[in-house]
C-alpha cells in the first residue's frame, strides 16, 4: 500500500517464556477500583460502574525501559496495577465468559500527570492530558494463563529507589478480573490484543527525573524501571 510516509510500528509487548511477542491494540485502563486508593483520591469507594479511559498503544514503555518525564507537569505519579491481556474479544461478555477470553496477565505502572487530572476533574474535561502521553504506559512481559493461570489474590506493590511506596492486595480489587472484562465489553467491542491496566491501590505518589521503579504483583511477575530527564 502506498502512503506518504512509513506506516508506524506496531506496538508489541514481549511475552514470558515465549519466543512470541503479543500485538497490542488498545490500551484501557480503570480507575477508582481499589477502596483505599478511591478514599486517597477523594472519592466514594462505593460500588458504582467501573471509571474507565484509555491511553494510545503506543505509550508503551516496555519493563527494563526509561520513560521520559513528561512535559506540563510537577507531579508525576505512579500507579502499579494489574493488567489484563485478552486472546479474544467480543461485545456483552458474561461474567462467566470473561476468563475464557483473557491470554494473560501482566505487570504494569498507569503513569500519571496528577496535576492535569485534578485539573481535568475540577473543569469537567477530560483525563486524556493527564493519562494519554507518551511514555504513560510502562508493562512487562505478559504472563500466559495457560501457565499461570487467572490470579484473583496476591500481593501488589511498587518501590521507588528501593523505598516501598504501595502495597495491597489484588484480593481487594472493587471490581474483580470477570466483572472489568464483562462492563468494558458493553462499552467496547473488545479485541485481541486488548491491554486492560485494572486499578491502582493506595499510596500514589510523585516520581522524580532519574528515580528507579520497581514492583510486581506475586504469581504474575514484576517490572523495573527508570524515569528519564524532563522532555526538551
Ligand atoms: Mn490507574
Amino acid at each position: 500500500m502506498k502512503a506518504p510516509f512509513d506506516f508506524p510500528p506496531r506496538p508489541v509487548v514481549p511475552i514470558a517464556g515465549r519466543d512470541e511477542s503479543f500485538p497490542v491494540h488498545r490500551i484501557y485502563c480503570v480507575g477508582r477500583n481499589y477502596a483505599e486508593h478511591a478514599r486517597e483520591m477523594g472519592a466514594d469507594p462505593t460500588r458504582e460502574p467501573p471509571c474507565f479511559f484509555c491511553k494510545p498503544a503506543d505509550a508503551l514503555v516496555l519493563s527494563g525501559g526509561t520513560a521520559a518525564y513528561p512535559p506540563r507537569t510537577t507531579n508525576l505519579h505512579h500507579e502499579i496495577e494489574l493488567v489484563i491481556a485478552m486472546g479474544r474479544g467480543g461485545r456483552d461478555v458474561p461474567v462467566a465468559d470473561a476468563l475464557s477470553r483473557i491470554y494473560g496477565y501482566a505487570v504494569g505502572n498507569d503513569l500519571t500527570r496528577r496535576d492535569l487530572q485534578a485539573r481535568a476533574k475540577a473543569n469537567g474535561e477530560p483525563w486524556d492530558v493527564a493519562k494519554g502521553f507518551d511514555d504513560s504506559a510502562v508493562i512487562g512481559p505478559i504472563q500466559p494463563a495457560a501457565v499461570i493461570g487467572h490470579p484473583s489474590k496476591g500481593r501488589i506493590w511498587l518501590r521507588v529507589n528501593g523505598a516501598l511506596r504501595q502495597e495491597a492486595d489484588i484480593a481487594d480489587l472493587i471490581w474483580r478480573v470477570p466483572e472489568v472484562v464483562a462492563e468494558l465489553s458493553t462499552l467496547f467491542a473488545l479485541r485481541a490484543g486488548d491491554l486492560i491496566y485494572t486499578g491502582t491501590p493506595a499510596g500514589v505518589g510523585a516520581l522524580r527525573p532519574g528515580d528507579h521503579v520497581d514492583g510486581g504483583v506475586d504469581g504474575v511477575g514484576t517490572i523495573a524501571h527508570s524515569i528519564g530527564p524532563p522532555t526538551a
